[in-house]
């Protein structure tokens, strides 16, 4: 104990990335990265860039890049909030809408920021436990939290509930229901005609995933302009800086190149879950870039082991739920070739 430190970040348990490994060798499936490049807009942007305009301070309203996505989805800027990823958003959100003491409510497992963030905010946290078999279960009546993250599609469980679900709780919520949709343009169906109609919805989306971009921090919130006001009235003024705001905007207007991308990793998806469901593997139906299967003869943790010397990251949580599962990124068709072949060279299979 530090008595100069916060006691909730004495006692915090940091928030653990995935491992960006060094090694150019290693085939990177472990953390939910597009494995196909950005838009070449975006590269156009950044052959243009010279060093002078970044004396000045970027534009603390993100407007160009707002009106880019209020266009896509057909709002008005006022519905638009720009961060430096989701994640930014997600945090934001605490000080935005969770009173002193406050509780905020995710399903378990889901992602597993929600509950680090929450105890660095120093509110509580009302999680609610997935079925066995990680489908979503009904809230009960009484259930209701200031705030409430709903992962659709979830992670790591890659799975996804309809629209009208979200909508049912939403409608009988007093608080605010996130729809963390940082996966959505992988699935079938999304929420944000919720957040466009209810005054209680927000939708968030990364462009770390679908867009390829995760490396320059950016995603964004839509929702009714009460919930976006109050965001902006509590970031951090110069929260997305210039070339960000810029390649974001790029990236959003060539909407082909990603889904172009999208449709490559989907049609992967679904060789690599056939051959995995072939060699033995449970796999759940995924609506995401990613599989969340349940790996035979060994345990997860000796499977994680042995594609690591096979040069293969993918990721395990050893949290009591999630212990016997793997999340698997899905890479390039030549990635998940190697993938296979290191799970033929186990022998077990
Ligand atoms: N939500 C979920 C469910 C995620 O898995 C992630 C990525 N770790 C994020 C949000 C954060 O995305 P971003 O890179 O936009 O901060």
């Amino acid at each position: 104990m530090n008595p100069l430190i916060r006691s909730n970040v004495d006692r915090l348990h940091a928030y653990t990335p995935g491992e960006q490994p060094r090694d150019p060798e290693v085939v990177k499936l472990n953390t939910n990265e597009n494995p196909y490049p950005p838009s070449p807009e975006v590269g156009r942007v950044l052959a243009g860039v010279t060093a002078d305009p970044l004396r000045l301070y970027p534009d603390p309203g993100c407007t160009a890049l707002r009106q880019e996505i209020s266009r896509l989805h057909g709002c008005s800027i006022d519905q638009v909030f720009c961060g430096n990823g989701s994640d930014e958003i997600l945090s934001l959100c605490f000080g935005a809408f969770v009173p002193d003491h406050g509780k905020v409510g995710y399903f378990d497992p889901s992602y597993s920021l929600y509950p680090v963030l929450a105890e660095i905010a120093d509110c509580g946290v009302v999680p609610v436990p997935l079925q066995e078999d990680f489908t979503c279960p009904d809230l009960p009546a009484d259930y209701d939290v200031p705030l409430f993250f709903w992962t659709n599609p979830n992670a790591p469980t890659s799975l996804s509930v309809p629209k009208t679900q979200i909508a049912a709780f939403a409608d009988r919520s007093e608080g605010v229901v996130l729809v963390d949709e940082a996966y959505v343009d992988f699935a079938e169906a999304d929420c944000m005609e919720l957040a466009l109609t209810r005054p209680n919805v927000l939708v968030t989306r990364s462009f770390s995933k679908s867009y390829s971009l995760a490396g320059i921090r950016l995603g964004y919130a839509i929702g009714h302009p009460d919930l976006i006001g109050a965001l902006m009235k509590i970031k951090d003024a110069y929260n997305v800086n210039r070339l960000t705001q810029e390649m974001g905007r790029a990236a959003v207007v060539d909407q082909a190149h990603m889904r172009s991308n999208i449709e490559k990793v989907k049609a992967t998806r679904q060789r690599v879950s056939a051959e995995l469901t072939r060699r033995g593997f449970e796999v759940w139906p995924s609506q995401t870039n990613f599989l969340w299967v349940r790996p035979p003869h060994r345990s997860a943790a000796a499977w994680y082991d042995h594609l690591r010397q096979h040069k293969i990251l993918i990721r395990y949580f050893p949290a009591e739920r999630t212990r016997s599962h793997l999340r698997i990124t899905i890479g390039t068709d030549l990635q998940m070739d190697r993938l296979l072949a290191a799970i033929d060279a186990d022998g077990s299979c």
